[in-house]
């Protein structure tokens, strides 16, 4: 699409402004990143075309690092249930031989493809779990990215604590898939990330169009930002906490665990009340889409309740913009509705 559009706007600016007209007319070109309306400039034109070459290039690069990253939290998942050290020891062991995993075969994806999937030197296999949480995080990273980080202004930092937590995500839901335990050390981690979040970029929650769930209390613009992420936490825990006491009583078992409570707690604190609320209604779907195929093919009824909390989460936290904006426009129909009652 680039290369085209540049050989002709290459040819004089004559050409390149019939090219603009028309382009402009039938394209979208003109609502992107603010450019001004009318016949789009050759600068203009290069700019978008630019733009888009350099969020491309970049959100690759963002792929790679969250495949890199998806190599690590393999480290997490194997270890944290086990009792290990993350840190110790630095290089990774094969679970049969016990010889150390090099460098070379331990670069996410690509390893797994030369090696085809066998240990170097006892010729084990290797989980398909390790690719697909290494190429899960990547496409995660990269979507987070393209979703959010790209045009609005400051983001960067909110791109990198959403990161952060679709990172725990993915290692409490395979922890959960493994052992039906979420790690405290996942959660608590996560939850004092969180508020620390909250505290440092109080715009996560406070007034800023988008994504804001509380208006300020105080003042100070810090401190509300924390406040918004404890209300976050409280109200994602209290939530899951509620319905997992309804469900002990209906189904006189233990349906949902303490651990996915402080799960939703953790998730609670990052984005606030509003979106942690749509996501514990968003997780049920994602439960029936794996839950039933379980039940009705092995007969399984216990299932970790972990993974669907996460992928409603993960689910939100992409198009949490969207979220918000819906979600306040239907509070604030609801409360149009309800005025009269109360004048
Ligand atoms: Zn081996």
């Amino acid at each position: 699409m680039v290369f085209p559009r540049q050989a002709v706007m290459d040819r004089g600016t004559c050409r390149t402004r019939a090219w603009g007209k028309t382009r402009a007319a039938s394209s979208g070109y003109i609502t992107v990143g603010g450019l001004p309306t009318g016949p789009i400039r050759r600068k203009n034109a290069l700019t978008v075309a630019a733009i888009g070459v350099v969020e491309s290039a970049v959100a690759v690069l963002v792929f790679v690092f969250g495949c890199a990253v998806g190599s690590f939290l393999n480290v997490c998942i194997w270890r944290i249930p086990r009792g290990m050290s993350i840190t110790k020891p630095r290089r990774s062991l094969c679970p049969r031989c016990k010889s150390s995993i090099r460098s070379l075969d331990n670069i996410p994806l690509l390893s797994f493809l030369v090696l085809r999937g066998r240990c170097r030197d006892c010729g084990a296999p290797i989980s398909w779990r390790y690719p697909v949480v290494e190429c899960l995080t990547g496409l995660l990273f990269a979507a987070l990215y393209l979703l959010q980080g790209t045009r609005q202004e400051g983001a960067a930092g909110q791109v990198i604590v959403m990161g952060l937590l679709i990172a725990l995500l993915v290692v409490a839901s395979a922890v959960d898939i493994d052992f039906l335990i979420i790690p405290d050390e996942v959660s608590a981690f996560g939850l004092l990330g969180g508020l620390l979040a909250g505290l440092l970029l109080p715009e996560m929650h406070v007034g800023s169009e988008p994504y804001h769930t509380f208006r300020s209390l105080t003042g100070a613009h810090h401190l509300d930002g924390l406040i918004g992420s404890a209300v976050g936490a409280m109200s994602g825990g209290a939530l899951v906490l509620v319905f997992a006491m309804i469900g002990a009583l209906i189904f006189r078992k233990q349906a949902i665990g303490f651990g996915d409570v402080k799960l939703m707690a953790m998730v609670g604190a990052f984005v606030g009340w509003k979106v942690v609320v749509l996501a514990f209604f968003v997780s049920p779907f994602f439960g029936l889409l794996y839950g039933l195929p379980l039940l009705f093919l092995k007969g399984q009824h216990v299932m970790p309740f972990g993974p669907f909390l996460s992928g409603g989460a993960v689910l939100v936290i992409l198009f949490r913009s969207a979220a918000c904006h819906h979600l306040n426009q239907y509070l604030q129909m609801i409360a149009e509705l309800l005025r009269p009652v109360f004048h």
